[in-house]
């Protein structure tokens, strides 16, 4: 059974040419589907419609995303929102930039698990530190009381996809997650995310320009040229 069928989907912005033309695929349970293509083919633009939050201007003209059997597009602002971070998630190039410089990681990580669910603050705490944990992030304790600007690159980008691994999305959209890593945190990266696969059983797109990483990773590879899928396949 599919998780995702995106069917014939064009996106255009504004009265330009389509960013997005006539797509379809498909992905599979807890399948890893990675998506390449060079600057400006319209990746971004095609995973952010499955999370309906495409840039001002950008609208989907034609065809259907169908998440779970249920067309996305179809759905009101209330019920995306509840999509949104429960069961599809998102992981953006920059996740360090999106925390908060001001806060220390503890205080944001917690309010993320509240938008979602009760927990008392004890089960939070503990929560955190295991997902932390499994990001490979030796001192979660340290982590968790400091800044943003205390933690390098990698640790911010690895505390980011923990955030977003907590609810157990059945899906997650990832936007050149690694992009701004420098090449063996890369490599982490990209293994933590396959196990959480593993161990979730997760669904993963993921947008890369990383010929290797798409390679270990990916059951499948689609391959984006000018809003075109010119390839897909295993
Ligand atoms: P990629 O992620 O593959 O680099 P994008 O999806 O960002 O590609 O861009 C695809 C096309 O859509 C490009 O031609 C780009 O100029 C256009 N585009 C992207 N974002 C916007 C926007 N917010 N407003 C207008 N055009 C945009
Ligand atoms: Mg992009």
């Amino acid at each position: 059974m599919d998780i995702l069928n995106i069917e014939n989907c064009t996106i255009r912005y504004q009265e330009q040419e389509a960013a997005v033309e006539h797509v379809s695929l498909s992905v599979g349970e807890q399948e890893i589907v990675s998506i390449v293509g060079e600057s400006g083919s319209g990746k971004t633009t095609l995973i952010r419609a499955i999370l309906g939050i495409l840039p001002p201007g950008g609208t989907v003209t034609e065809g259907k995303i169908l998440f779970q059997g249920k067309n996305i597009l179809e759905l009101d602002e209330t019920s995306l929102q509840k999509l949104r971070g429960t069961e599809i998630a998102m992981i953006f190039q920059d996740v360090g930039a999106s925390l908060d410089p001001i806060r220390i990681v503890e205080s944001q990580y917690r309010e993320s698990i509240l938008a979602h669910r009760k927990m008392a603050k004890a089960d939070c705490r503990s929560l955190e530190k295991e997902m932390l944990a499994k990001m490979h992030l030796t001192d979660p304790e340290r982590v968790m009381v400091s800044y943003p600007f205390e933690l390098s690159g990698g640790m911010k980008q690895r505390v980011g996809i923990a955030m977003s691994m907590t609810a157990r999305p059945r899906l997650l959209l990832a936007d050149e997650p690694t992009s701004a890593l420098d090449v063996t945190i890369q490599a982490e990266v990209v293994r933590e995310m396959k196990k959480l696969r593993e161990q979730y059983e997760t669904a993963i797109i993921l947008v890369t320009h990383n010929m290797g990483v798409a390679s270990y990773i990916s059951d499948k590879i689609g391959v984006m040229c000018k809003g075109e899928l010119v390839e897909f396949g295993k």
